[in-house]
């Protein structure tokens, strides 16, 4: 990995002066492997084309320029690149129970998945 990561987005339309339509979104450049410098970690292309050169970050800032959001997978891909993939779902997981504490009464009950993302499967005990 390198020491410092590039970021990327899209550039303006070039004849119209806008923001072309699908520019919203802030991508890290990937720096290894065949693409190395030619598109996002999610695989979002940042080579240019007509009338949208890429815009490089370089290093990536620590917030999107306003009116653009990280592209979300990226983050994803280099959380898990800089080692910090568990402590960021770990983070979320905490984040998650906050936002939805359990009732007393049902932290008590059996069946309860908290923290799966998965539905929660019937309860062993109803069908029997
Ligand atoms: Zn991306």
């Amino acid at each position: 990995m390198r020491d410092h990561l590039r970021a990327f987005y899209r550039g303006y339309h070039a004849a119209t002066g806008r923001r072309a339509q699908q520019v919203r979104r802030l991508h890290i450049m990937r720096e290894d492997g065949k693409f190395a410098g030619k598109q996002g970690l999610c695989g979002a292309p940042g080579w240019g084309v007509t009338h949208s050169p890429p815009v490089v970050i370089d290093p990536m800032p620590e917030e999107p320029p306003a009116g653009l959001d990280w592209c979300r997978a990226c983050v994803g891909h280099a959380s898990a690149l800089a080692g910090r993939l568990d402590a960021h779902a770990a983070e979320i997981a905490r984040i998650s129970e906050r936002k939805a504490p359990v009732p007393a009464a049902a932290a008590d009950g059996p069946g309860v998945a908290r923290g799966s993302s998965a539905p929660a499967p019937p309860s062993p005990g109803a069908s029997l």
